[in-house]
């Protein structure tokens, strides 16, 4: 039975679609069966994974609105060694259009049902909002991962996405659950950084993971590539700490099991 997580935080920009590749690639060396899912109409992941957004004869819309099985729709990232079930612009539309159907939040679940032996992991990457597409995201998974950058205003934003994973939790999906706080784009000589990571600690203890990932500009060129950085180059800090990252779930994993 894999195990679904989102990767989610409402902010832009803080990393996710990142640690979505990254982890899928790092899990993937630990021979571990990952799908990665994208949400965000962007399709930064898609094409971060080599998969090209505009060329892609089915995608996770055609999966949302049941004109396609998840098996039909996803694509094979040879570079990272996982699955996709892609994104373009077209996703965008899907918002509007999944208010007026039936099981609008339960769609993506419902779709995954049939997949779920397929993998060990599915690690789905959310749009930087709190939208129906989201919630899909939510109420499809076992857990969320919530990347983060170590600044002044990150435990604000913290506290919106925490209370909507609690609603979702009380309302929709009783097995979600924050499986851990990410501290990404990490720069130790930042005094407020350091700060802000001991706070986190003090207030959220072991759901940090213990592993962090540096700002490292070698993850910041891998997508130009079509290619996780963690298998555009491997020996980067970037690249080593996101592996760490995913042996540190993995065994998380195994607990929460
Ligand atoms: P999100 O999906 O939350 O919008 P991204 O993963 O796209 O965030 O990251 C935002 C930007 O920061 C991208 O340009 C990405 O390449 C860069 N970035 C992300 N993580 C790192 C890192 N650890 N070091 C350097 N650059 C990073
Ligand atoms: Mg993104």
């Amino acid at each position: 039975m894999a195990k679904v997580f989102c990767i989610a935080n409402q902010k832009g920009g803080v990393g996710k679609t990142t640690t979505t590749v990254n982890l899928a690639a790092g899990l993937a060396q630990v021979k571990q069966r990952v799908l990665v899912i994208d949400l965000d109409p962007q399709g930064n992941a898609t094409m971060g994974s080599g998969i090209d957004k505009r060329a892609m004869p089915l995608s996770v819309y055609d999966v949302l609105l049941e004109s396609a099985a998840i098996g039909e729709a996803r694509q094979r990232s040879e570079k990272g060694g996982y699955d996709v079930l892609g994104a373009n612009r077209e996703l965008a539309g899907a918002e509007v259009e999944l208010v007026a159907l039936e099981h609008r939040n339960e769609r993506l679940r419902r779709a995954l049902a049939g997949t779920e032996d397929d993998y060990d992991f599915v690690l789905i990457d959310c749009p930087p909002s709190l939208s129906l597409l989201t919630l899909n995201g939510l109420c499809s998974a076992h857990g969320v991962i919530v990347p983060m950058q170590c600044e002044y205003f990150a435990l604000e934003g913290l506290s919106d996405l925490v209370n909507t994973i609690k609603q979702v939790h009380a309302n929709l999906n009783r097995d979600l659950q924050i499986i851990g706080l990410l501290r990404v784009m990490f720069d130790p000589r930042i005094t407020l950084q350091q700060q802000v990571s001991d706070q986190l600690r003090a207030h959220f203890g072991d759901k940090v993971f213990d592993a962090v990932i540096p700002r490292n500009v070698r993850l910041a060129e891998a997508p130009s590539y079509g290619q996780p950085g963690v298998v555009f180059d491997p020996a980067s800090k970037g690249a080593q700490a996101y592996i760490d990252f995913a042996r540190e779930l993995v065994q998380r994993v195994k607990g929460l099991r």
